[in-house]
């Protein structure tokens, strides 16, 4: 539910976007995560910005009419809650990467539909896949984009957000199903980020346009089922940060200046794949919400397709589709529910 933003705390989240708006994307994410106020700030802007929290979403919608939307990979960083745990970013920018939140959401109304990217919604590998309505998805955006100043001192209002996004993902949200929720135009969001526009400003690669894929190849980081969402917005948080922070965690005038990983200091005793398997077995907590099991055939939350005991469920109108995919999908969900209006 959206709430009601303080008066006053809505003219100082507008002024602080309005002056945030003319800053290099690639600068505000370096001072934010370094935890040093930025220059065009006033000080009282800068107490502001010191409590945001940066979120990324990246989405997933079917790639045919009527253009469903699928799943929803989220991460949130808040750095006063690292400030309070370390004192260090780590060799390769580890302890940031350990108080990423990242939360990968599949709808029910959509999570019968073949992924055509190949990508398989079952290996999220940074925290907890679970199923929800998209009440339940809409109601937990509208909680990660109303986080309170103080739980105590309501009036306060509420943090400002830093929300990244990833090529035309954000544009794609504004004409396809969506929840009816754009993160752009949350009231609290102060800045809008694309992080291949981040990671071009901070020299990580030539080009504005440059995959997930080859961003994090700069930092020797292979990537795993990318076309999860879930895993897509916690690598794209990983290469946002990475590109940003590059000089702080390795460049060294004489033996490292071009600030490549694994060369010089701490990063040169560890290996970046070694702390991701790390960061893969680390805790993130799952969603608080929806379900970790959901059946598309009876819409049960306590098995999945295969355990279901209505296994003899099928659409008939998918299986009597011109369309091959959709005969080959047909037992996956009943007539019910299907999404397409006819054969
Ligand atoms: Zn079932
Ligand atoms: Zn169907």
């Amino acid at each position: 539910m959206v709430l009601p933003v303080p008066k006053s705390t809505q003219q100082k989240l507008e002024g602080l976007r309005r002056v945030v708006d003319i800053s290099p994307p690639a600068t505000v994410l370096k001072q934010y995560l370094k935890g040093e106020p930025l220059q065009v700030l006033s000080g009282s802007q800068n107490k502001l910005f010191k409590h945001a929290v940066v979120v990324c979403v990246f989405r997933k919608w079917l790639d045919q009419v009527p253009q469903s939307l699928m799943e929803i990979g989220i991460t949130t960083f808040d750095r006063l809650a690292f400030e309070k745990k370390f004192t260090s970013p780590g060799a390769h920018g580890e302890n940031f990467f350990k108080l990423i939140w990242s939360m990968h959401v599949r709808l029910h109304k959509s999570a019968h539909l073949p992924q055509s990217d190949g990508a398989k919604p079952d290996q999220f590998h940074f925290g907890t896949t679970i199923f929800s309505t998209e009440e339940q998805a809409r109601h937990m955006l509208d909680d990660i984009w109303q986080q309170p100043m103080s739980e105590e001192e309501p009036k306060r209002g509420f943090r400002a957000i830093i929300y990244l996004s990833f090529g035309n993902n954000d544009s794609l949200g504004m004409t396809r199903p969506n929840l009816d929720f754009n993160p752009s135009s949350m009231k609290t969001t102060i800045a809008t980020m694309n992080v291949q526009n981040i990671c071009h400003q901070a020299g990580t690669t030539s080009h504005q346009d440059a995959s997930v894929e080859y961003l994090l190849n700069v930092f020797d980081i292979k990537t795993y089922d990318l076309w999860n969402t879930g895993n897509a917005a916690t690598y794209i948080t990983y290469a946002a940060f990475l590109s940003v922070l590059r000089k702080d965690l390795y460049f060294d005038a004489k033996t490292n200046p071009k600030a490549k990983p694994g060369k010089f200091g701490q990063s040169a005793k560890k290996d970046s794949m070694e702390v991701m398997r790390c960061l893969a077995e680390w805790p993130t907590p799952p969603p608080p919400f929806g379900c970790e099991k959901f059946c598309t055939l009876c819409k049960s939350c306590d098995h999945t397709p295969l355990e279901c005991p209505k296994v003899s469920l099928t659409c008939k109108k998918c299986e009597a589709s011109f369309m091959f995919w959709r005969q080959v999908n047909a037992p996956s969900h009943s007539s019910k529910q299907c999404i397409f209006a006819n054969k």
